[in-house]
This record gives structure tokens, sequence and C-alpha cells, in this order.
């Protein structure tokens, strides 16, 4: 991207491109960036908003296919799901027997929802239908209303951990965010607990979370993102009550679809001169 910049007006990015001051810096001629993914920690906003370049993301088509993943890892976590299936691959299924591979029960726990925006909500309207009991944290209380429709709970943070049976991540990645969950947090989970992370790895201190883990302060943990993606902490990978999944949450034939759809139509709509449909800093620009 470094070595292509220089002459370019516009740039479809990945996540995994970081889009810097120095790269920008490279594009003079640069007027928008639309990146692949709804998740825009990849780009410093404030340092294209200077620099008068739009940036776009692809918010709300990936909803679906990442609430569906999170709920896996809830189904997958509790019932032991990819640790059993290894252990009958390995040839270790001889008999039935009443307490084989013994779970945790998905129906009447409560879920802890840690970002109740799109994403959060999806996990939300599919727990419903597992009778679970949905709790969730913001910054930003829902309208009663609002709570009343999706039928949840909203909890201060500490209180939140306290209760979840199973906490599923779902805040952007930003300074207020990272290591949200660190030590601290996670000694005020129960130990019967489960944590899942489909939002961004960092918002997790990965080491802790190690710990948590290792020292039985924590019944498990399904990740499909890390803090040095796609590096695992060492020692993630030797625990059996882990699920690892590589950063796959919006992976659908559909959904990618969708994403590239969106992508280039936000492109387009930039080179064009037009307000492309999800502009993160067009009000500043106007503004400014
Ligand atoms: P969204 O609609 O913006 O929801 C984010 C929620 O997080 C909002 O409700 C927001 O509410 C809350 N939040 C933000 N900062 C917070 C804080 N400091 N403390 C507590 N809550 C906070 O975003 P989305 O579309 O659901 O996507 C969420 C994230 O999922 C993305 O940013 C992306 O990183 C990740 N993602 C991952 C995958 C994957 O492949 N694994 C796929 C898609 C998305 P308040 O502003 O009121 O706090």
């Amino acid at each position: 991207v470094r070595a292509a910049i220089s002459d370019k007006e516009g740039l479809l990015c990945m996540i995994t491109d970081p889009v810097d001051e120095a790269l920008l810096a490279r594009a003079p001629q640069l007027k928008i960036v639309s990146n692949f993914g709804v998740g825009f920690n990849n780009i410093d906003i404030d340092a294209a908003t200077r620099k008068g370049v739009l940036v776009t993301n692809t918010p709300g088509v990936l909803t679906d296919a990442t609430a569906d993943l999170a709920m896996a890892l809830v189904l997958a976590m509790g019932r032991r799901v990819v640790e059993a299936d290894r252990h009958t691959r390995g040839g270790h299924f001889k008999f039935w027997a009443p307490f084989y591979f013994l779970g945790n029960e998905i129906t009447g726990k409560t879920l802890g929802i840690l970002g109740m925006g799109r994403i959060g909500a999806a996990v939300a309207r599919r727990a419903t239908g597992f009778d679970m009991t949905i709790t969730y944290h913001n910054r930003t209380r829902l309208s009663a209303e609002a709570e009343r429709e999706m039928g949840v709970r909203y909890l201060d943070l500490e209180t939140l951990l306290h209760q979840s049976d199973y906490l599923s991540i779902h805040v952007p990645l930003t300074p207020e965010t990272h290591h949200l969950i660190g030590a601290r947090e996670l000694a005020l989970m129960k130990p019967t607990a489960f944590l899942i992370n489909t939002a961004r790895g960092p918002v997790v201190d990965e080491l802790a979370l190690l710990g948590a883990l290792q020292a039985g302060r924590l019944a498990g943990a399904g990740l499909d993102v890390y803090e040095n993606e796609p590096q695992l902490t060492d020692g993630l990978a030797a625990l059996n009550n882990v699920i690892l999944l590589p950063h796959v949450g919006s992976a659908t034939v559909e959904t990618r679809r969708r994403m590239a759809a969106l992508a280039v139509e936000n492109l387009l709509a930039g080179l064009e001169g037009r307000t492309p449909p999800n502009c993160l800093n067009c009000q500043q620009l106007k503004g400014a």
C-alpha cells in the first residue's frame, strides 16, 4: 500500500492495513479511505480529517454473521463441542456414560453483553431463543422502551462481570476500551463463567486472561480475535478450555459479498464527490 499510494485518489483497505499519519503523508491526492470492515481502529481518523480525507466503513451488513459466530462460541464453549470433537477424532470415544463430557447448560443462564450496539443487539435476539437472562453494559443506557422490547437489563460493568455466566464482548477498540477487561475485571467474574470475544483482541488483556484460565479462575474462553493478531499469547493454545478461531466473525460468502459491495459504493461516492453512505468523518469535515 505504501509503495502504491502516492498517486491514488481512493484506497479500499482491509482492517489489517494501518492507515496512519505516515501513510497519509505519502498520499497527497487521496480523497477517501474505504475500510472493508465495521471496526476502524486501523485508521487514524483524526489524521485523515486533518488532511480532508473521507473515511468510511461497512456497518450493518456483517451484524448477523458476527452475532451468529458469537452465539456459536457460547454454545460450543458451554457444551465443549470442540474439545469433544477432538476427543472423538482421537479415537477416545469408547462408550456412553452418564457423567461423560458434562457441559454447562445454556438455557436459563445469564448472558452479559458488553457493548449493546448492532452486533450486541443481534446476539441478544439470538439468546432470547435460548431463554437466557440478557444483561448489558454500554456507556449510554438504552431507552426504557428499547430495553423492554429487547428484553434486556442494564448493569454497570462490575455487576455485569459479576453476574454473567457467559460474557460476550462487542465494543469497538478505542483508547478507552483497550484492556477494558484486565486482571481486575476477570477477577470479578464467576469461576464458572465463559468469556467470548468476537470484537477486537486488545479489548482483553490476553496475558491476564491466560493467567485466569490457567489458575481455574475462569471456566473458559471462546476467542475470534487476539491482542497481537495473528500471534497467540504463549500457553493459550495448550489449554483445553479455549476455542481459538482465526478472526472469522464476518466470514460468510453472503456477508463478504455485501461488505465488498458497500465498500465499493462508499469508495465510488467519495471519488465522485458525493457523500458516502457510511461516512465516519463527514460531519467533522463539513464543520472544518
Ligand atoms: P456498534 O453498533 O458501534 O456497537 C458498539 C457498542 O459498544 C455501542 O453500543 C457502544 O455504546 C458500546 N461502547 C463503545 N465504547 C464503549 C465503552 N467504552 N464501554 C462500554 N460500551 C462501549 O458496533 P458493531 O457494529 O456492533 O461492531 C462492534 C465491533 O465488533 C466493531 O467495532 C468491530 O471491532 C467488531 N467486529 C468484529 C468482527 C469479527 O470478525 N470478529 C466482525 C464485525 C465487527 P456506547 O457508545 O453507548 O458506549
